[in-house]
């Protein structure tokens, strides 16, 4: 049987829509907004100012402090506002650039560079420059991910290719289609590391992707030891700490990290990109996102340029069949609901979702019936109904001493409560208001 990990749900995949549509690139957008802040950390300082002329993959904004990430140019143009704009982290800086004069082959069609050669320092140092952030959605620096402590050992790199949230398929789109890129840009992430072990994780709903990686890792005669393993189709075995309990049987520590048990994790995305960035001196100016949902009239797997509008990848993707409920940065269950249609594509977009509201529940929520169905699905054993009531009572001490800090935001809970209390909204809350109350 897979590896599984405690706890967890069956949603419905509803993946077939668009998982065998093969990438296609959505037109180059007349505008972008580009956030300085798409990454977890400090934002990006703005190198260019309005009236600037820049190129496609140009540094527009550079990296601030030890936890921040360059950003770079998504089409050629001028620099037309430097403004304040949503997205999904929040009203952000960001630059506003309109199309002008054509693209740079050289940016997206580079001579490969030999990176055997390089020192594990420059493929760091490549990676840095190219604003290269976690895919899968946390956004978090890689090249900080890369140099963890002295004291903290690194034995294994796993990559995360589970993508167990409904709807979306480009992770699965992206191994069938470049499983040697994929296999190579691990053999660079192994090198930065200094390590020669790495286990790729997928849901065994993925069969293809399991087969073209595990036969594009025979195929390529590498000296590292590369493993692609079959998971059980479970939500969220895509998240960090379950994803390597399953693989490894290894417990990432309460508020710990994965480094505490000498585990790095990346997205397939994210390797896909280190590759290009390290190989081809790519910068990190455009990505694959599934688009998806019941309203949308052209589902499907695209390559889309940064900082282009959801208004504007409706309309390539054929407008909508109706007036959406709710729109989804990333998937249902852990992605972000977003309100208006100029929102930006940022890096950790893996995807956007149109429903309607036969697919949204929008009920009122009752009272708790102590049926304790929260408690057997929460992956991290904690007790969202107590945590829930205790926060409708303001007993902020009574939550925090039921570990809320554990919480993963896995929306397992609610997902399952009869009643349709938004328990993971709960524990949120609880955790910002003691957060508050520490400062
Ligand atoms: S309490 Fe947190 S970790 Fe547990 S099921 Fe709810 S959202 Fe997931
Ligand atoms: S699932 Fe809902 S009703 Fe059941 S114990 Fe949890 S909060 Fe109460």
């Amino acid at each position: 049987m897979s590896p599984t990990f405690r706890g967890g749900i069956h949603p419905p995949e509803s993946k077939k829509v668009t998982e065998d549509c093969e990438f296609s690139n959505l037109s180059i957008p007349s505008k972008c907004f580009i956030p300085l802040q798409q990454h977890t950390g400090a934002p990006a300082r703005p190198v260019v100012n309005i009236g600037d002329i820049v190129t496609e993959g140009q540094l527009i904004g550079a990296s601030e402090g030890p936890v921040s990430a360059n950003v770079h140019s998504s089409i050629p143009g001028k620099v037309v506002a430097i403004d304040t704009v949503p997205t999904v982290y929040h009203l952000q800086r960001a630059v506003v650039i309109e199309m002008e004069g054509s693209l740079s082959a050289s940016a997206s069609v580079r001579d490969k560079e030999d990176w055997r050669g390089m020192s594990r320092e420059e493929i760091i140092q490549r990676i840095r420059d190219a604003g290269i952030v976690g895919l899968g959605g946390a956004a978090f620096p890689t090249a900080v991910k890369l140099v963890p402590p002295p004291d903290k050992k690194i034995d294994t790199l796993i990559i995360n290719g589970a993508e167990c949230e409904p709807y979306l398929t480009v992770d699965d789109v992206l191994v069938r289609t470049f499983p040697a890129e994929i296999v190579e840009g691990i053999q660079i992430t192994l090198k930065a590391l200094g390590i020669a072990n790495a286990i790729v994780g997928i849901e065994d709903n993925k069969g293809r992707a399991l087969r073209v990686l595990s036969g594009a890792v025979k195929g390529a005669a590498i000296e590292e030891r590369i493993q692609v393993r079959g998971l059980k189709t479970k939500y969220p075995q895509g998240a960090e700490k379950q994803l390597i309990y399953s693989l490894l049987r290894r417990k990432v520590p309460s508020r710990g990290l994965p480094m505490d048990v000498g585990v790095v994790v990346q997205n397939v995305g994210t390797i896909y990109a280190i590759r290009e960035a390290v190989a081809f001196k790519k910068p990190l100016f455009e990505r694959y996102i599934t688009v998806s949902g019941d309203l949308i009239n052209r589902p499907g797997n695209y390559k889309i340029r940064l900082g282009m509008t959801v208004a504007d990848i409706v309309e390539e993707c054929g407008g909508l069949k109706g007036e959406p409920e709710k729109i989804i940065f990333g998937g249902p269950m852990c992605g972000v609901t977003v309100h208006t249609m100029d929102m930006p594509v940022v890096k950790g977009t893996s995807g956007i979702l149109f429903l309607s509201k036969k697919q949204v529940s929008v009920e009122d929520f009752g009272p708790c019936i102590k049926c304790g169905r929260c408690v057997k699905a929460c992956p991290v054993n904690l007790m969202p109904c107590d945590i829930a009531s205790a926060v409708e009572v303001g007993r902020l001490d009574l939550a925090e001493g039921l570990s809320v800090f554990d919480c993963i935001m896995c929306g397992s809970c609610s997902y399952v409560c009869p009643s349709r209390r938004p328990l993971s909204h709960f524990v949120r809350l609880s955790q910002d208001r003691l957060r508050k109350k520490k400062k």
